[in-house]
């Protein structure tokens, strides 16, 4: 019994070794940020928020312009997308496919907030997520209002509405890929709104933005200040108030940039599947239990399988061991995972990290 588990192990280093590497060996390309999307916000008929006399929307354009013409001076190796260079109206489903169209590595969402109390002042960045405080949910609702603007925002967004609380419930079943990536980027900003800028920071946090919400890459929100805030309104009218906010900007993107590009050299050393699993569309997995609550992936439960990666939809729990893209592979690998799991299956999962029918996924990748 004990020759055979060990024969058995082995085999599962092998493979193991197989579905992370050597099936991945054709990479050679070092990842790096080659595309960004600035996207200042609202723009046209949409005002957004505003205060004594700047509007949201001219504040953010100016500070987008600014932002995108540092990156084009300083770092001329990345391509800089605007989604408005101009006064016009974009729908927020829009902005998203311009990134997702242009393949940008990281989208950059450039906001100013607004609030029925004037005293309120501060910066905060967002990634997309599940609000945490009612004012985290507040800021989205305001924000996400912007849709009623759109003529067929209902069918647009899955009949989604921005002013009831329910509608945001979707966001708590929503896979975030890239939410690492984005909440690091997000805390590069804050950090450089504090310690260069010097602004208060109101902190990292997460809500349902539309906007961020069919972004294919590490997308971010900016609330770079309150408006409805007579002092901040100065500063962020001012030509220094918005120079000094475009450049933190650009050096948390700097910052994030060689940070992202460093851990990609020493990965693509030790493990290449981390970057290939942002250029393939379909990876297969072996799927292993599903439960109603979640389980420690320490748990005796999963017979000491390394590797397992937890789903999480509506309110079950799927995990999975080994990722490939290539579906003979994942065949193989089910073989010795059925030993220990009788009943485990191949599952799909595409580029966001959503579980994706297996017969779309096998026609998807036969295309
Ligand atoms: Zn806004």
């Amino acid at each position: 019994m004990q020759k055979r588990y060990h024969k058995q192990f082995l085999i599962l280093l092998i493979l193991n070794y197989c579905l992370f590497s050597a099936g991945y060996g054709q990479i050679n390309e070092q990842y790096s940020i080659k595309t960004v999307v600035i996207d200042a916000g609202h723009g046209g008929r949409d005002q957004g928020t505003s205060g004594k006399k700047a509007k949201e929307k001219d504040i953010a354009l100016a500070i987008a312009l600014k932002l995108g013409t540092y990156i084009e001076e300083y770092l001329p190796e990345v391509k800089v997308i605007y989604t408005r260079t101009t006064d016009v109206f974009i729908p927020l489903n829009e902005r998203a496919d311009i990134a997702n169209r242009n393949n940008a590595d990281l989208f950059i969402s450039v906001h100013l907030n607004g609030n029925k109390d004037t005293r309120a002042y501060g910066t905060e960045t967002y990634a997309m997520g599940l609000h945490k405080t009612k004012g985290n949910l507040e800021v989205a609702k305001i924000e996400n209002s912007a849709i009623l603007f759109e003529e067929d925002y209902s069918t647009n967004y899955e009949g989604f509405d921005p002013q009831s609380a329910e509608s945001y419930i979707i966001f708590s079943f929503l896979q975030n890929t890239f939410l690492e990536q984005s909440l690091n980027y997000a805390s590069f900003i804050e950090n450089e709104f504090e310690t260069r800028a010097l602004r208060k920071s109101r902190g990292v946090k997460q809500a349902g933005f539309l906007v961020l919400w069919k972004t294919t890459m590490p997308s971010v929100l900016i609330e770079a200040g309150f408006l409805t805030n007579p002092r901040e309104e100065r500063y962020l009218t001012s030509k220094d108030g918005q120079e000094y906010i475009a450049s933190a900007i650009y050096r948390a993107f700097k910052n994030y940039k060689v940070a992202i590009e460093e851990k990609s050299k020493f990965v693509a050393k030790i493990d290449s599947s981390r970057i290939i699993s942002q250029t393939d569309s379909i990876r297969f997995k072996v799927q292993i239990a599903s439960s109603g609550n979640s389980i420690s992936k320490k748990s005796e439960f999963f017979k000491g399988f390394e590797n397992i990666e937890e789903f999480k939809i509506n309110n079950n729990f799927k995990y999975t061991v080994g990722s490939s893209s290539d579906f003979e592979k994942i065949v193989a690998y089910k073989k010795i995972i059925e030993e220990n799991f009788p009943d485990a299956f191949i599952i799909a999962v595409d580029k966001s990290g959503k579980i994706i029918p297996l017969s779309e996924a096998l026609k998807l990748i036969n295309n």
